[in-house]
């Protein structure tokens, strides 16, 4: 039985955008809500399971162009659940991963709303689905890291880049496509291979999605060149190496 009375609020991961990714959970709860508070990340098909008559609000961040800031969101769920209604949260992938679930847990406790967590699949996973690989290779990417690259406006990235170019480890590099030179230069500086395999995959499980292979002193070209205005994820290191995953990907790179 899941738990969702009036006054509650839940933080439902919508996954990478494909409906059919979304947890069986999450989509009970989308149906149980009075009021859905969304992401512009969140899949249109997930949205569209959202019942007719159930109030839903957009409240999405893409980089540079917050429609609301965090500390108004946050007045919104809390808000919302002293009212009465039953809150969904709708967050793209895993609500736990760079989704800002904190600042909204601590806000709802604070005004003593009950809260919780749905999980859901982050964007790293689908990708790799998508490359049709592991993110882990036995032997080779022991470990696996997920970083962001998203960097206030007009500051440099503050990461510790010699602990990322471990060659022995997958990264996955969220929010990282603006980034990509930035990060090329400075994994290639802190001694990681120049041909080291990378990955990038725009609208991971989605209709359109796009997948790259290239190595990792390319990337800044094939992050310019080859991707377009969607969400994408960088994977780099070992477990990214070899061919052409998916026949489609095989086609065209043999056109290319
Ligand atoms: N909580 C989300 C991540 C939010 S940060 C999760 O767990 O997936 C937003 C970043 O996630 C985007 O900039 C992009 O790097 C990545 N992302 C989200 N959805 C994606 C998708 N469908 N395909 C590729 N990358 C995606």
């Amino acid at each position: 039985m899941i738990q969702f009375p009036a006054g509650m609020v839940w933080l439902v991961g919508a996954g990478p955008g494909d409906p059919d990714l979304l947890t069986r959970k999450a989509e009970r709860l989308i149906r149980a809500a009075t009021v859905v508070f969304h992401d512009a990340l969140v899949g249109p098909g997930v949205l569209e399971l959202v019942p007719a008559g159930v109030r839903l609000v957009p409240v999405g961040k893409r980089s540079g162009r917050h429609s609301k800031d965090q500390s108004t969101i946050d007045g919104l769920l809390v808000e919302a659940a002293l009212a009465g209604e039953r809150v969904v949260r709708l967050k793209g992938g895993d609500p736990a991963i760079f989704g800002r679930a904190t600042e909204e847990l601590e806000a709802c406790r604070m005004a003593g709303v009950p809260v919780a967590i749905c999980p859901g699949i982050t964007a790293a996973s689908a990708a790799a689905a998508g490359l049709g690989r592991s993110l882990t290779l036995r032997g080779m990417a022991r470990k696996l890291t997920f970083v962001t690259a998203h960097a206030r406006a007009g500051e440099a990235l503050a990461l510790d880049w010699p602990a990322l170019a471990d060659p022995a480890q997958t990264l996955a590099v969220y929010m990282g496509k603006a980034a990509a030179p930035e990060i090329a230069r400075n994994l290639i500086a802190a001694g990681l291979p120049a041909e080291t395999p990378v990955a990038l995959v725009e609208n991971a499980s989605l209709p359109d999605e796009r997948r790259l292979l290239t190595r990792l002193d390319l990337l800044p070209l094939a992050a310019q060149a080859g991707l377009g205005s969607g969400p994408a994820l960088l994977l780099i290191g070992a477990a990214m190496a070899g061919e052409a995953a998916s026949p489609v990907q095989a086609a065209a790179q043999a056109l290319a």
